[in-house]
């Protein structure tokens, strides 16, 4: 993500916005994001939760407690439904699951990863991030530092969605929109019967969300033009309501998409730019190290650059696929290079 003007967890209060629905702030401990915006909608069945926060019991004390203030038990939740497999988002559904004994929903393709890092032994992912950092051209020397702890894996979701399916919420209207970018799986939430959309990361009112490819050499996918797709997506909705997982509600959510996309096709001229410029093939690593980050490279902590690295990656092979710089394999690292136009 990139910078913003934060509004601190202290400030956010659980509130009633009207027409069945509600916001809980939950802390993310450590995260310079601050909180995730948890949001419960009423049906007469029990609530049910759009997303559900990190996996802290600081988390869990402000979830079930903000609920609480709200008039709402947490073992009167009917289901959890979340945007997509982020800790920050799924963390803590496993844990409303065991209070209440509600399902969870993601879309299926957050499913397939979840049930990917379930399978996943540690030393196995930490083979995995080293040999992709090595393709990505990262100095040996940082490749032990990127690597973060592994948090675990979210629990495993009771039910699968798919876009344009309607979650089974009696008397309300919540449909998935299959908003792939930030994750694969992401999905958006149109509650059609009060005009609101249930943003998650896909669109924020002030930041923009991670997309990165991983591993960083892939070419079987293509996250960001299937996040600019998402936007438009997103847009033809029309002005509808916001309300995103971070920061805060916004007017007009068509209007604050095209904002973003506009940012990366701004981004991805440049980029096109900076690699007609330069004659030798450039590892991800040194890519990333070219392009503008909210601070100088040499600045950025090793994690972010990781980050960092992953965005690099995603611009790249969207450059690529409109034809405008071919990717070099074959050595040691992964190389791209911009074709003569
Ligand atoms: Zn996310
Ligand atoms: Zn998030």
């Amino acid at each position: 993500m990139t910078k913003s003007r934060r509004t601190p967890y202290a400030q956010q209060r659980p509130q009633e916005l009207g027409g069945g629905v509600w916001s809980v702030p939950v802390p993310i401990p450590g995260n310079p994001l601050g909180y995730t915006l948890v949001y419960a909608v009423d049906s007469p069945k029990g609530p049910l939760l759009i997303d559900a926060g990190w996996n802290h019991p600081d988390a869990w004390t402000a979830l079930s407690g903000g609920l609480a203030t709200l008039g709402i038990d947490v073992a009167s939740v009917i289901g959890v439904v979340v945007t997509h497999f982020h800790p920050d988002h799924a963390g803590l559904a496993g844990r409303v699951r065991e209070a209440s004994g509600a399902w969870i929903a993601m879309h299926e393709a957050d499913a397939a990863l979840v049930r990917f890092m379930h399978g996943m032994a540690d030393g196995e992912h930490d083979d995995f991030q080293a040999q992709m950092l090595r393709r990505a051209g990262a100095d040996p020397s940082e490749v032990a530092q990127v690597m973060p702890g592994r948090p675990a894996p979210p629990a495993l979701p009771d039910r699968e969605l798919r876009d344009g399916d309607l979650v089974e919420l009696p008397r309300r209207k919540l449909r998935a929109v299959h908003t792939p970018g930030h994750t694969p799986g992401h999905i958006c939430l149109h509650l059609e019967d009060a005009d609101r959309l249930f943003t998650g990361d896909h669109v924020l009112p002030d930041i923009t969300p991670h997309v990165g490819i991983y591993p960083y050499d892939r070419d079987d996918v293509d996250p960001l033009a299937d996040f600019l797709e998402s936007l438009e997506r997103v847009a033809e909705l029309g002005p509808l309501d916001a309300l995103p997982a971070h920061e805060w509600i916004f007017p007009d959510v068509a209007a604050r998409a095209a904002e973003i996309r506009d940012h990366h096709e701004k981004k991805l001229g440049r980029l096109g730019d900076q690699m007609a410029e330069r004659v030798e093939p450039l590892t991800i690593w040194e890519v990333a190290a070219m392009m503008t980050w909210n601070r100088p490279w040499d600045d950025l902590p090793t994690m972010l650059r990781g980050m960092a690295a992953g965005e690099a990656a995603a611009h790249l092979r969207t450059l690529e696929s409109r034809g405008k710089i071919r990717r070099i394999t074959g050595g040691d690292a992964v190389r791209f290079q911009a074709l003569d136009s």
